[in-house]
C-alpha cells in the first residue's frame, strides 16, 4: 500500500485496535543556500519538500502517550506527559516526541495524552530533516488536539527547544521553522536573528533535484561544534554576540589579529549571508544566471573557507555543474562531511542531469547516488483522513 495516509491509518488500527481520529503531516526540507549561518543569527533559504512524515492520532482522556513508527516496527513506546525522565539512547526515535512534550511541560503548557502511529517517506538520516518532520507532525497534532492555539512558529520553537534540551542536539531553528511554515512552490527566506520570514517564489521553469552522495558520514558532530566555537571566537574578538553584524571590511582590517582558520570561517559566514539574501532576490526575479553564480560561490566557500565538503561531494557538484552551466545552480546542502547536493535546474535539463549523475558519480567515486526529484511543498498541517 503506497498511500502514506492509508498506511498511517492501517498501522494505527493494527497497533491500537481502533481507528485514529485525525491525521497530521509535516514535510522534510532542503536548504537552497545559507549554510552554517543559522547559529550565527544570519540568513537561510530552505524549502519544504514533497516528502512527508504523517502521524495518525487518537485523543486519550489521561496524560499518557503511546507511539509506534513503521520505521522501527514492533516497538510501542509509552510515557506520561511531564514525566519524560532523562533522555536515554535506548529510547531512540521517540526521544524527538518526548523532547516536545518535555519542552511543553517546562513551559507550563498542559496537554492531554495521545495514541500515535507514525509513517512517512522522508529518508532517515539523509540530510532532509526527517527529525524535524517527525517533531512538527507530532507537535502540530499535540497543539491541535489539546487546543493550545500555538502559532506554527511557536510549535517550531517548542520542537527546537525539545531537540536542544532533551535530545541534546544543538540544532538551529531552520529545520523546524521550514517544516512548519513551508509554502508550495516557494522557498522561505528566514532571518535567524528575529525569526522573520518571507516566502520566495521558485520560478516554474526550475526543477528541484536533491542527490544523496551516500558518503559514510563521520566526525559530523565534533566538526560542527568546532565550527560553532570558531565562529563564536571571532564574534567575541569583536565584542559581538554573533557574526551577524560584523562587516566584511571590519573582518579584513583585523585579519592579522585572527588565526587564518578563524578568519576564513568568519569570511564564509559573512559572504554566505550576503549570497543568501542576493539569491533570494535572484530567485524572485527569475534571474537564473545570478542564482547559478551565487550557488557556485557558496559551494566554493564551503569547500575552501569553511572546509565542510568532502571530495565525493565536490565531484558530484562538478558533474552537475558541467551539465547545467548557468542554466541552474548546484551546491552542497546541509551540515557537511557527506550528505546531499541540491540543484535548481531548467526543466529541460533534468533528464540530462540525472543521466550524468548515474553514469559519472559511481565511476568517479565508487559510490551509488540516490536522486530525489522534488517540489517545494506546504508546511505542517492537519489532513483529511482519506486524502494525501
Ligand atoms: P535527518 O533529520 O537528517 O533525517 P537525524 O539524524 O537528525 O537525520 O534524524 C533521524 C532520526 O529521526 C532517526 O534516526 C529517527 O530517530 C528519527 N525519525 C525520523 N523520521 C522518523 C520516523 N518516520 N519514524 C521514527 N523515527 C523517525
Ligand atoms: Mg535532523
Amino acid at each position: 500500500m503506497s498511500n502514506p495516509a492509508q498506511r498511517a491509518n492501517k498501522l494505527f488500527v493494527q497497533t491500537f485496535g481502533t481507528t485514529a481520529d485525525d491525521l497530521y503531516l509535516a514535510p522534510g526540507r532542503v536548504n537552497l543556500i545559507g549554510e552554517h549561518t543559522d547559529y550565527n543569527d544570519g540568513f537561510v533559504l530552505p524549502a519544504a519538500i514533497n516528502f512527508h512524515t504523517i502521524v495518525a492520532v487518537k485523543r486519550r482522556e489521561d496524560d499518557i502517550y503511546r507511539a509506534v513508527s513503521d520505521a522501527f516496527p514492533g516497538e510501542i513506546k509509552e510515557w506520561a506527559f511531564g514525566q519524560e525522565g532523562v533522555m536515554t539512547s535506548e529510547d531512540g526515535w521517540v526521544n524527538y516526541l518526548k523532547g516536545f512534550t518535555a519542552a511543553m511541560a517546562a513551559s507550563g503548557l498542559p496537554a492531554k495524552g495521545l495514541d500515535i502511529a507514525v509513517v512517512g517517506n522522508v529518508p532517515l538520516g539523509a540530510g532532509l530533516s526527517s527529525s524535524a518532520a517527525l517533531e512538527l507532525a507530532f507537535g502540530t497534532a499535540v497543539n491541535d488536539c489539546s487546543q493550545l492555539r500555538l502559532s506554527p512558529l511557536a510549535v517550531a520553537q517548542m520542537a527546537q527547544r525539545g531537540e536542544n534540551q532533551y535530545v541534546g542536539c544543538a540544532c538551529g531553528i531552520m529545520d523546524q521553522m521550514i517544516s512548519a511554515l513551508g509554502e508550495q512552490d516557494h522557498a522561505l527566506l528566514i532571518d535567524c536573528e528575529d525569526l522573520d520570514s518571507e516566502p520566495v517564489h521558485i520560478p516554474d521553469s526550475l526543477s528541484l533535484i536533491i542527490v544523496n552522495s551516500n558518503v559514510q558520514r563521520g566526525l559530523v558532530d565534533s566538526e560542527y561544534n568546532l565550527r560553532r566555537e570558531q565562529c563564536e571566537e571571532v564574534a567575541s574578538h569583536f565584542g559581538l554576540d554573533s557574526l551577524r553584524h560584523l562587516e566584511l571590511s571590519q573582518l579584513e582590517a583585523a585579519k592579522s589579529e585572527l588565526s587564518d582558520v578563524c578568519y576564513r570561517r568568519a569570511r564564509h559566514v559573512l559572504t554566505e549571508n550576503r549570497r543568501t539574501q542576493n539569491a533570494s532576490h535572484a530567485l524572485e526575479a527569475g534571474n537564473i544566471t545570478t542564482l547559478s553564480e551565487l550557488m557556485a560561490q557558496s559551494h566554493a566557500s564551503m569547500r575552501d573557507d569553511f572546509e565542510i565538503t568532502v571530495p565525493q561531494i565536490d565531484t558530484l557538484v562538478e558533474i552537475i555543474s558541467d551539465v547545467i552551466g548557468t542554466r541552474g545552480g548546484v551546491r552542497m546542502t546541509g551540515g557537511g562531511f557527506g550528505g546531499c547536493v541540491v540543484a535548481l535546474v531548467d526543466h529541460d535539463l533534468t533528464d540530462a542531469v540525472v543521466e550524468a549523475i548515474e553514469a559519472e558519480y559511481p565511476k568517479q567515486t565508487g559510490l551509488e547516488p540516490t536522486v530525489y526529484l522534488c517540489s517545494a511543498s506546504d508546511g505542517a498541517t492537519r489532513i483529511e483522513k482519506d486524502v494525501y
